[in-house]
């Protein structure tokens, strides 16, 4: 086999093994650089990432190398500066079984986005399924397509985490740019935006140019899309700088899109005039699916990923998972990966077996608990040496992580913070959230890591 095609059927398996997040953050970027007799050499970005792989992730990735070739008997990574692996970025992966493709096209969506418009492909109308929880959403997204910047503007889709906001916004945009390509378009996190208006600030006061070509950058679009608007709460400068990009691009008849997932008045410490400029165009929210469109969801992922499950099986799943598309994509990725592995068909039983962590997981919230458990599982380490005084890097960051968050989101005091934190003095905790704060702004992988961490501490 090819370096490039071991490595990427290797991540295939690992992408089995590990949280989608997990995954994301530390597998993307690594190729194989070197194979030679039984050793094999993994590129990594950092050494962060080099001593992440090397203390969790390492079996995993020996594991799956060994189940592909079974010479390879040894694994190190080395930091390189570019170990962008083109291929694993932009093809889906398959597997071959026994002349069948078993799982294909799997979930890389991270990997796959436009590198312009920052829209995943994979987002679409056609994979997109319509039931009553989401029509109206739907309809009008469909109506923004097809009239851009005149219909609903902006378009404000809200609904709880995993129900299909991303899928749907990114859908629009997808759209446009097939039926009309040399519309610009832009798709971004609120959390992007932050630090991209954060760092034109920031530099702005050196090379005042900075500020004026951020506007430039932003205001030139004909699209503009940002998910996840309740991130803008309470960071004020970023409001301040989003509402002159809304106001130009409203008044130049371009579109907007917004999503978040609470309506504009239950976002707090969201400023009127942002409020009010949201409740002027066109609200639609949506709702849980009901069982037959989660039903219609399964069947139409698994088919995507050519895999056959009897009816009582989609059944069976879709009325154990209610409130959360996400959580059925994973509970159907679950039952492919064990497939694989048993090369056996699923029956009932057998699957009510290897659900039975997913359905039994306790629900997060935003508990002091539910922060602590949130970064562990993350992280993937322990609570007991993060809450003690361990001074191992990989314990530090995340512990400091924990109380950037205690802050942000449940606005605990720093003397509680310390306090319930290890024990420590309030002055670590304020510390701790400066340091979190400032590497925000300007390291988009830990932007990154930080928002899915909030992911799992508001699946409801
Ligand atoms: P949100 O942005 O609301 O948290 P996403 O758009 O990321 O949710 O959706 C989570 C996953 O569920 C995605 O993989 C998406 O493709 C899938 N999904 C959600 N709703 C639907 C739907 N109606 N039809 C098909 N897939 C869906
Ligand atoms: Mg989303």
């Amino acid at each position: 086999m090819e370096l490039n095609e071991l490595w990427k059927a290797a991540l295939g398996e690992i992408e089995l093994q590990v949280s989608k997040a997990n995954f994301k953050t530390w597998l993307r970027n690594t190729s194989i650089v070197e194979k030679r007799g039984s050793a094999v050499v993994i590129g990594v970005p950092n050494s962060f990432t080099k001593e992440w792989l090397e203390n969790k992730y390492h079996k995993f990735i020996l594991g799956s190398l060994r189940n592909l070739e079974s010479g390879i008997k040894e694994v190190s990574y080395q930091i390189r500066q570019n170990s962008d692996n083109e291929n694993v970025k932009n093809q889906p992966i398959n597997r071959e079984e026994g002349g069948k493709i078993f799982g294909k096209q799997l979930d890389f969506q991270e990997l796959t986005t436009d590198a312009i418009t920052n829209l995943n492909p994979r987002y679409t109308f056609d994979n997109f399924i319509v039931g009553s929880s989401n029509e109206l959403a739907h309809a009008a997204a469909m109506a923004v397509t097809q009239n851009l910047g005149r219909k609903y503007n902006p378009l404000f889709i809200y609904g709880g985490v995993g129900l299909g906001k991303t899928h749907l916004i990114q859908a629009i945009g997808n759209a446009v740019k097939k039926e009309n390509p040399a519309k610009k378009i832009k798709y971004v996190t609120s959390e992007r935006f932050t630090s991209e208006v954060i760092s034109a600030l920031r530099s702005g006061h050196l090379r005042p140019n900075e500020i004026d070509e951020f506007k430039k950058r932003w205001r030139e679009v004909d699209l503009l899309i940002i998910d996840d608007i309740q991130f803008l709460a309470g960071k004020e400068k970023t409001q301040d700088e989003f509402f002159h990009t809304f106001n130009a691009l409203y008044d130049a008849g371009k579109q907007i899109i917004l999503s978040s997932d609470r309506s504009p008045k239950s976002i707090q410490t969201l400023e009127e005039r942002l409020r009010s400029r949201f409740e002027g165009g066109m609200i639609a929210d949506i709702a849980y699916p009901d069982l037959e469109t989660r039903i219609a969801i399964l069947k139409s992922k698994a088919n995507e990923r050519s895999v056959e499950l009897s009816d009582e099986v989609f059944e069976y799943v879709a009325q154990n998972i209610k409130k959360n598309v996400r959580e059925l994509e994973g509970a159907l990725n679950r039952l492919i990966a064990a497939n694989y592995q048993s090369k056996k068909a699923a029956d009932l039983n057998e699957v009510k077996k290897l659900l039975n962590s997913v359905l039994s997981a306790p629900k997060k919230s935003t508990t002091l608990k539910g922060v602590i458990k949130a970064v562990v599982e993350f992280y993937d380490i322990s609570e007991k040496e993060l809450l003690e005084r361990s001074r191992k890097k990989e314990i530090v960051k995340p512990r400091q992580i924990i109380m950037y968050l205690l802050r942000e989101e449940m606005k605990s005091s720093f003397p509680f913070i310390g306090m319930k934190i290890g024990g420590r003095d309030h002055t670590t905790a304020i510390h701790a959230c400066e340091k979190i704060k400032k590497e925000l702004e300007s390291d988009q992988g830990l932007n990154d890591e930080i928002n899915s961490i909030k992911e799992r501490l508001y699946l409801i």
